[in-house]
């Protein structure tokens, strides 16, 4: 007899509807068990976890000839999520089933199974409820580890199963369970508030803490400069604390990229702190960007929303950099491949560090720098200058020796740096309002987006200010493309002041943001 399973398989960020097709028959001479419709080798191999499985937990089956068809035939399906749905469809397509037929139809099943049938946890269970809902699905099983995720979405329920003997039991009518709930809002907003670390942990460094502050209130990228150990890390994993916090809009879009790539914590729900994600210099393009031969989502995806740190960025490889131009500027990225072509999105904030020089103490007063001037040059010629040109603020940061250090008040808190953050980003919510959407980049909502024709509009500065910044730019040979980022940042620091005008204060301080696009860095130091 026929049985048709619901199912979903992943492409790229989004769920598909898979119907899976079983027929069982008895043989001419020899039982068989076929798949067809495109599947990968892991959904290939299921036949053998499946058999596994179903003998191990006792089902008793003649011996009949099986036929699965995933349906429709001409997309690829990856992974071992079908494992579930097939076994359930092996099952129900003997006369001698028990299963009660009308929630089969309307139920999905995904999960792998182990050879005891333990179901085991799959990628993507958020987005494959996604997909349910809108397909009118009412009841979802899925692994127990990927219960939470996927029970945010509402108007499905949501059973996790640990074992393929729960699901069968209930399908049978032998057990009832119930379904799993979350208050997906009531959780999301009392974790908010619980990002571990604060700002107020950060003695001294007023100068650093107060750069970014502005690289938050106008969304700038920021690099920090300084010898090793100077605490340039410790800060940037700072920075989610005084960023506005996550919207259920945005949690839902980094959630789900979370959930395909199978990064998603078990008890979590839903993404409620902007994620901070920091690669290792060593990390392949791939790796980065996203792709792969089963598609993954890369680093930049799995940061959108929030920040991607990047320690020491003269250390990681060239083409890596190269790699994130695009994604920088276009805030999405198209991984393409024999097999697909998927377009994710990578908002983020890119946080970047370095020391000085090769040897790290160029600069420092209390070390001796060892390098000429040449070996300083090639190592600043490492990070390329268009990657450098997309990066708004450049910090030197200091060691504060520990003798100074033992005597310091401990610092602001995150929570209060953060209210200026937000009062900042609303007055440019409201800026950038009226305008229209920027083509692929869609709406433009803080100062760092802004084109060259917005800066002309939006950050002229007064008379003086312009005379500040013209001479500036002759005395400190600071290069054409310094002039827009210093706009742009001066921008951000008038509107934290609450003040309409860009006035030479503002100018001054967006000009001591640009320490490395001084024509004089390797011979004067900074
Ligand atoms: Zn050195």
């Amino acid at each position: 007899m026929l049985s048709q399973i619901n199912s979903a398989t992943l492409q790229g960020l989004e769920a598909v509807p898979i119907k899976v097709e079983v027929d069982s028959f008895s043989p001419g001479l020899q039982p068989r068990f076929t798949i067809v419709g495109l599947p990968d080798n892991a959904v290939k191999e299921s036949q053998e976890r499946v058999f596994a499985a179903l003998r191990i937990n006792g089902f008793q089956l003649s011996k009949r000839s099986i036929v699965v068809n995933l349906a429709p035939a001409d997309l690829r399906k990856e992974g071992t999520g079908l494992d579930l749905p097939i076994t359930i469809g092996v099952l129900s397509s003997y006369d001698t089933c028990e299963f009660d037929r009308q929630m089969l139809r309307e139920s999905m099943f995904i999960g792998e199974l182990g050879l005891d049938g333990t179901i085991m946890p799959v990628k993507g269970a958020l987005p494959i409820a996604i997909r349910a809902r809108s397909m009118g699905i009412r009841n979802l099983f899925v692994p127990k580890e990927n219960e939470r995720e996927a029970a945010v979405v509402d108007n499905v329920s949501v059973y996790g199963v640990h074992t393929l003997n729960e699901v069968t039991d209930f399908l049978s009518g032998h057990t009832v369970m119930e379904p799993t709930v979350v208050n997906t809002r009531e959780e999301f907003y009392a974790n908010q508030s619980n990002y571990a670390p604060d700002f107020s942990e950060v003695k001294g460094q007023e100068n650093v803490k107060r750069a970014f502050e502005v690289a938050a209130a106008g969304g700038h990228n920021i690099i920090l400069v300084g010898s090793p150990g100077c605490g340039k890390s410790m800060m940037a994993k700072r920075l989610p604390s005084i960023l506005p916090p996550l919207s259920l809009h945005e949690s839902l879009e980094t959630t789900q990229i979370h959930s395909i790539a199978g990064k998603l914590q078990k008890d979590t729900s839903l993404i409620s702190q902007r994620p901070f994600r920091s690669p290792h210099h060593t990390v392949s393009d791939v790796a980065l960007v996203g792709g792969g031969n089963t598609f993954m989502p890369g680093e930049i995806s799995l940061a959108h929303n929030g920040v991607l740190f990047l320690d020491e960025l003269p250390e990681f490889s060239r083409s890596v950099l190269e790699t994130l131009r695009q994604p920088l500027e276009d805030r999405v990225i198209t991984v393409s491949r024999a097999r697909y072509n998927f377009t994710l999105p990578c908002s983020f904030m890119l946080v970047a560090s370095m020391n000085p020089c090769p040897c790290g103490y160029h600069g420092d007063p209390q070390h001796q720098c060892v390098c000429t001037p040449g070996q300083i040059q090639r190592y600043m010629n490492k990070i390329s200058g268009p990657l450098l040109d997309r990066i708004d603020i450049q910090c030197e940061v200091q060691t504060v020796p520990f003798a100074k250090l033992s005597k310091m008040k401990p610092g602001e808190p995150s929570a209060n740096i953060r209210q200026r953050v937000i009062r900042a980003r609303k007055i440019q919510t409201e800026r950038f309002s009226s305008l229209p959407k920027q083509g692929a980049l869609g709406r433009v909502f803080c100062n760092a987006q802004m084109t060259d024709r917005m800066l002309h509009e939006f950050a002229e500065p007064d008379a003086e200010g312009l005379d500040m910044l013209r001479l500036a730019m002759e005395r400190l040979k600071l290069s054409a493309r310094a002039y827009n980022r210093i706009l742009k940042v001066a921008r951000t620091i008038a509107d934290l002041e609450g003040s309409g005008n860009i006035q030479p204060p503002h100018i001054a301080e967006a000009i001591g943001y640009r320490n490395l696009d001084r024509g004089d860095w390797a011979e004067k130091g900074i």
